[in-house]
């Protein structure tokens, strides 16, 4: 680690501490970091002069003296939140540090015919977002956008997007260069395991099984996100626990758990041609496929907690019940040992505030 990474290193460290604990004084923001006095207090000085800090006289003269309370200004400083799922609009939001959501929006793209007038018409948007006067008072530090495919980070480009002139295109890279500001590309589930794993920082193991125009799974390892070879992580769409006479349409093998588990395969619950009985034995075997995935996943990586979220889960509370007794079934002893099954039922929030905490976390203040 060279001097920048540990200067950087330290101002997180003061920041992170200063957010959980506004109006703090340095000496006590020096206790709680373990830094010295000395380097709290440059650092501090080059943040106030950097607009990052504000600085409080306390009118307390009883004690003898007259100490400063520091706040963080995190809601100075912006997140773009870009959300690309299926082919026919994305999302896009704007998140401030402390985190809120401050602007969203819902951008067509049904007409786009290639990657250039997709990178267009982002970047024209966050042109009119940063000349907005509601955001005149801070700075856009960086973009993140979330997709439904895999962003392969050794070739730096997409694949597996449901959007088709995503794949093969550096969209990091492009967007990157015309925004002059750091872009983060990276799979919605991994926003979302990143996010959970912030929200409970109790769990050092998470899995989030996202699933929406695709099926994806985030890892929170050791309390890192999981990452193999060239940035792919657990890819589990296409992974056989189907219905094997149903040929996927993507890779045309036969029986992957994305045709029954996405939002295609789980809408068919609420096609009004569906009798009563029908509907009753859907339930039952999307349920069951679920707990046949949640047990297998569950045995490859011990997790503390899991959460299920994405549009395809809107009706988890009638599957669940099939689900369950596939995994008791199967993986009782992590059952009893009390693992924990959440359904999240805004993950959008949580696909922005993951985005959020990336940009956050690549930003060097003092820059
Ligand atoms: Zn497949």
């Amino acid at each position: 680690m060279n001097i920048i990474d540990i200067k950087c290193e330290n101002v997180k460290r003061i920041l992170g501490y200063l957010g959980r604990h506004p109006g703090i004084t340095k000496r006590a923001l020096t206790e709680a970091t373990n830094l010295s006095f000395s380097t709290v207090s440059n650092l501090c000085n080059d943040m106030k002069d950097a607009g990052v800090l504000k600085e409080e006289k306390i009118n307390d003269y009883s004690v003898g003296r007259n100490p400063s309370q520091l706040f963080f200004m995190a809601d100075r400083f912006y997140a773009i939140c870009m959300d690309v799922q299926g082919t026919q609009f994305f999302r896009v939001a704007v998140w401030d540090f402390s985190p809120q959501r401050l602007y969203e929006s819902r951008v067509d793209i049904g007409g786009i015919r290639d990657a250039q007038e997709l990178l267009s018409l982002m970047e024209e948007l966050c042109a009119s977002l940063a000349a907005s006067p509601e955001f005149q008072k801070g700075a856009f530090v960086g973009i993140g956008i979330s997709i439904d495919g895999i962003y392969d980070q050794g070739m730096k480009k997409i694949v597996g997007s449901s959007l088709p002139l995503l794949n093969g295109i550096p969209l990091a890279e492009l967007l990157s260069a015309r925004l002059k500001l750091p872009c983060f590309v990276d799979k919605a589930s991994n926003f979302c395991a990143v996010s959970a794993r912030q929200l409970h920082p109790d769990y050092n193991n998470i899995l989030y099984l996202y699933g929406a125009s695709t099926l994806d799974l985030g890892v929170i390892c050791g309390g890192e996100l999981f990452r193999g070879h060239r940035g792919f992580t657990a890819e589990i769409a296409h992974l056989p626990f189907g219905n094997p006479e149903i040929r996927c349409p993507v890779c045309g093998n036969y029986g992957c758990i994305e045709n029954e588990l996405s939002l295609s395969g789980m809408s068919r619950l609420s096609s009004p041609e569906l009798t009563e009985e029908g509907r009753s034995m859907l339930l039952q075997d999307r349920g069951r496929c679920l707990g046949r995935l949640l047990s297998v996943l569950t045995s490859l990586f011990v997790p503390e907690a899991i959460f299920i979220g994405g549009s395809a889960f809107s009706c988890y509370d009638a599957v669940l019940p099939y689900a369950m007794e596939v995994v008791r079934q199967r993986c009782d002893s992590h059952l009893s040992g009390g693992l924990p099954i959440f359904h999240d039922p805004d993950s959008r929030r949580v696909i922005e505030t993951g985005i959020t905490q990336a940009v956050y976390a690549s930003w060097n203040p003092l820059k």
